[in-house]
């Protein structure tokens, strides 16, 4: 593993601090009316980068009102006209690209190359891509008898309250904002505390575009500014990405006025390596699976690895050896495969939990541990891949997310035990199973509780899936046409008597 300097800083530019950042409510930048602001820190050297505003319930109450008053004329117009709005931000956003990748990785610590420019772009790629589905948002004719005609209308909801995490803030984003508004939605989304700027940044682009009030962003805490939009009773669908214990508190609130949520949660997703597959590529897969390249700071890392007890130690030696090839370093810098945690809370959480490996009798180290003390990698939020073997599934290490770059490694033995184990777990995002025997592949891949499961490839989602969780994972589905139309719209039922009866 390489170590590059955090600190060298050459190209540090004004773009580097990108100082204050405003709210966007009613088409208007605004600050917190009691002029509260939350600092913006970036991991890479715990510098701080910017401050946007504190908002709390004024704020939030002012984003949904002018939601609610754009909702009226914006869910009335052609859909081919929202579609177009649409498309125009994608247009927008491309040049674009860089700068708010850039700005990204300034903030959540995610590197420029490997992570925050291919983030970018797929916003471009989500604009366009529900920009043309305005107009598939079709009902159905249903044949009851000669004398009705009964027709179905996809209809939009109203106002969405969208909340969002710092992980992957502008693709999280972009995937609740162009669905819920193509299909005749305002919305008003929370943008993270530890990651506002980008999303921000990108809010400016789409404000363009969009009448005053489509589309708001409020900053702010969870408990604030969060809970304010999830417990506004002019809200008509609550949209969440975050971690299963906030979800639970959104299902909540959503409950009290039965208003309909999605919810994108936590995982601990299972990779399972078959005897057939010790191989490099499997190796390099499996560290792609783990989302390695972001810090493991992703909801679909597959963060349990179970390797076939015959391949055990030769698999691991090549797991660790590939991992010994990639560089940690100052997410801007384009010689960084990985960047840093995205706050001295993550960082000492995931600490703690590498302590907790390290304490637990049987667990070996195969790689990384604990960060240097001193050096470049200690002033920021750098911890290195580290890989625990001999583990127990059971273990608090195997059971928890970390959200970290931490995976547990898992012998098995018997094909029923490793799904039972890889099973084993309250969540059930996603799971990827390694062999060149297609039934044994298949027969996993259906045999595991989750929502997107992947067969000898270890990539991130794709526009067009309809990708959500089981379990304790999520409900609901985005990505796709079929997300949209389940997520933003409701179907009503227009029965019509012809007159002959
Ligand atoms: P988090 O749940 O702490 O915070 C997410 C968002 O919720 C933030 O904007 C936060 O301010 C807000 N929030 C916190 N408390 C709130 C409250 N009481 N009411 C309303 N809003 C509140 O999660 P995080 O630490 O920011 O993100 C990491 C988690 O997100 C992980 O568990 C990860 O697996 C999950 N995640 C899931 C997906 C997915 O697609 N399933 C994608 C990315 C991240």
């Amino acid at each position: 593993m390489t170590i590059t300097r955090s600190q060298e800083h050459t190209n540090m530019t004004t773009e580097d601090t990108p100082g204050t950042e405003l709210m966007l409510v009613g088409g208007d930048w605004i600050a917190a009316a009691d002029d509260r602001w939350i600092d913006v820190e970036s991991p890479r050297d715990g510098s701080i980068i910017g401050r946007v505003p504190r908002g709390s319930t004024t704020e939030v109450e002012q984003a949904v009102s002018a939601a609610a008053t754009a909702y009226k004329s914006w869910s009335t117009l052609p859909p081919r006209e929202r579609g177009e709005a649409i498309r125009l931000i994608a247009a927008a956003v491309e040049p674009e690209i860089e700068r708010i990748a850039r700005l990204a990785s300034l903030e959540n610590g995610n590197a420029l190359r490997t992570q925050s420019r291919g983030e970018a772009r797929f916003v471009v790629d989500c604009f366009r891509y529900f920009g043309g589905l305005a107009q598939e948002a079709k009902g159905e004719t249903i044949p009851l008898n000669p004398g009705v005609l009964d027709y179905t209308r996809r209809e939009p909801l109203g106002v969405v309250g969208a909340i969002v995490p710092w992980n992957a803030p502008l693709m999280l984003s972009t995937l609740k904002i162009s669905p819920a508004l193509v299909a005749g939605n305002t919305m008003v989304l929370k943008v993270a505390e530890d990651a506002p700027l980008a999303v921000l940044a990108l809010a400016r682009i789409c404000q363009k575009f969009l009448p005053a009030g489509v589309l708001n962003v409020v900053s702010g805490y969870g408990e604030e500014a969060g809970e304010a939009l999830i417990n506004h009773p002019g809200v008509a669908k609550l949209s969440f990405t975050g971690s299963t214990a906030v979800g639970r508190r959104v299902m909540q609130a959503g409950a009290e006025r039965i208003t309909p949520v999605s919810l994108e949660l936590g995982g601990k997703s299972p990779q399972i390596v078959f005897p057939d597959a010790d191989a490099d590529w499997v190796a390099r897969g499996v560290m792609a699976g783990m989302r390695f390249f972001r810090q493991g700071q992703s909801c679909t890392a597959g963060s349990r690895v179970f390797v076939h007890e015959r391949i055990y130690d030769s698999f691991v030696a090549r797991l660790v050896e590939s991992l010994r090839t990639v560089t940690v370093g100052d997410p801007l810098d384009e010689s960084s495969d990985i960047g840093a945690l995205v706050s001295a809370t993550q960082y000492q959480r995931v600490c703690n939990y590498i302590e907790d490996g390290m304490n637990q009798d049987g667990a070996q180290l195969a790689l990384g541990g604990l960060p240097p003390s001193e050096g470049p990698l200690a002033e920021g939020y750098y911890v290195e891949p580290t890989v625990f073997t001999g583990v127990d599934n059971t273990w608090r290490i195997a059971s928890e997310e970390i959200f970290g770059p931490v995976v547990c490694v898992i012998p098995w033995r018997d094909e029923a035990d490793v799904v039972r184990m890889a099973n084993d777990t309250h969540y059930g995002l996603a799971g990827f199973v390694w062999t060149n025997d297609l039934g044994a592949g298949l027969r996993t891949a259906h045999a595991l509780e989750a929502g997107w499961v992947q067969v000898n490839q270890g990539g991130g989602q794709v526009l067009g899936q309809s990708y959500g969780g089981f379990k304790q994972s999520g409900i609901g589905r985005e990505f796709s046409l079929e997300g949209m139309l389940e997520s933003y719209t409701a179907r009503k039922h227009v029965s019509v008597g012809l007159g002959n009866n």
